[in-house]
């Protein structure tokens, strides 16, 4: 059988829900509001809020992907539309907003498994990360977890791009700035739409760190325990 992997020269991580934990940060973030502003909110199951807000920052932020809203659009509706959806009339979007990402800031977790398997990884690759996000809020995560930083030959975020994973043109511009052709650049990353989508469309190998591992599209390896992609890696 004829089954050689194809070499890896660089490997290029996803930031939120890859590297850091950025739902639990949202969740949690939001169950602070809940407390801050339980006047208002109390009565609200914490769920109802978590979910409500989640479904509203998902279209924004498609809506910003396609260069229909500003970053500050994104921040203002995500609130105005939870309060909306909420029937809350007494809060302020904006109020909202900067306490939640206070909040969100806060939150943030580098878990011990994904911290060694990205140190194993780049004792043994050259590695970058390719994040969509604000650049400001990217830069400040990374400032929280120097470790991260200090290994990275590069570090690509949309934001600083003007292009959005799946657009192959933020892949194209990663691979330049690793110096790598498409064919021998891997992405590890956890979204379908952007990550998997992304990366086989430019042409990249892919790891997809998922739950489901049961059917994975062509040529794409699956993990869902850090140690997997670890050993998958290593024993290339
Ligand atoms: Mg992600």
């Amino acid at each position: 059988m004829n089954c050689k992997p194809k070499p890896i020269q660089f490997v290029y991580f996803d930031l939120d829900d890859t590297l850091l934990d950025h739902r639990h940060a949202e969740r949690s973030a939001l169950g602070d509001l809940h407390r801050t502003y339980g006047a208002h909110l109390g009565h609200l199951p914490l769920e109802q809020i978590q979910e409500t807000y989640h479904a509203h920052n998902v279209v924004l932020w498609q809506k910003y992907s396609a260069g229909e809203l500003r970053q500050e659009d994104v921040r203002r509706l995500r609130f105005e539309r939870l309060l909306e959806s909420l029937a809350v009339e007494a809060l302020e979007a904006d109020v909202l907003n900067e306490a939640y990402m206070e909040r969100y800031t806060q939150h943030w977790v580098f878990g011990e498994a994904a911290r060694a398997a990205f140190h194993a990884v780049a004792d043994r690759y050259p590695v970058g990360v390719l994040t969509n996000g604000f650049s400001e809020v990217q830069h400040a995560k990374l400032d929280r977890f120097p470790e991260i930083r200090k290994r990275l030959g590069t570090l690509v975020i949309s934001d600083e791009v003007g292009y959005m994973k799946p657009h192959p043109r933020i892949f194209a511009h990663a691979a330049e700035a690793a110096g790598t052709p498409p064919e021998a650049l891997l992405y590890v990353g956890d979204s379908y739409h952007s990550d998997v989508q992304g990366a086989l469309g430019a042409g990249w190998q892919m790891a997809w760190f998922t739950l489901d591992t049961e059917t994975p599209p062509e040529g794409v390896f699956c993990f869902d325990a850090w140690d997997a992609l670890v050993d998958w890696l290593l024993a290339r």
